[in-house]
């Protein structure tokens, strides 16, 4: 599945809601390729949420803010 990211947040633990606009139907376990890192997505803002305690900055993320990304459905979870 392909998303739009038109931004990006970090979260420091797994969250039911989303931390842009606070709706409650975020994707959860989903896995940007190559990255490691767990993340959400919400599909209503389309705000990009990793789960990390580092500050977005110091990240090397293979998806910019402003670019489709490609996600899959963890399948462990
Ligand atoms: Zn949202």
């Amino acid at each position: 599945m392909t998303y739009y990211v038109s931004k990006i947040n970090t979260i420091d633990h797994k969250s039911e809601t989303c931390v842009n606009c606070g709706k409650k139907d975020v994707e959860k376990n989903i896995v940007i390729e190559k990255s490691g890192m767990d993340t959400l997505l919400c599909p209503g803002c389309e705000t990009l949420m990793i789960v990390t305690n580092h500050s977005a900055n110091n990240l090397a993320l293979k998806v910019k803010e402003g670019e489709k990304v490609t996600i899959r459905h963890n399948v462990k979870n």
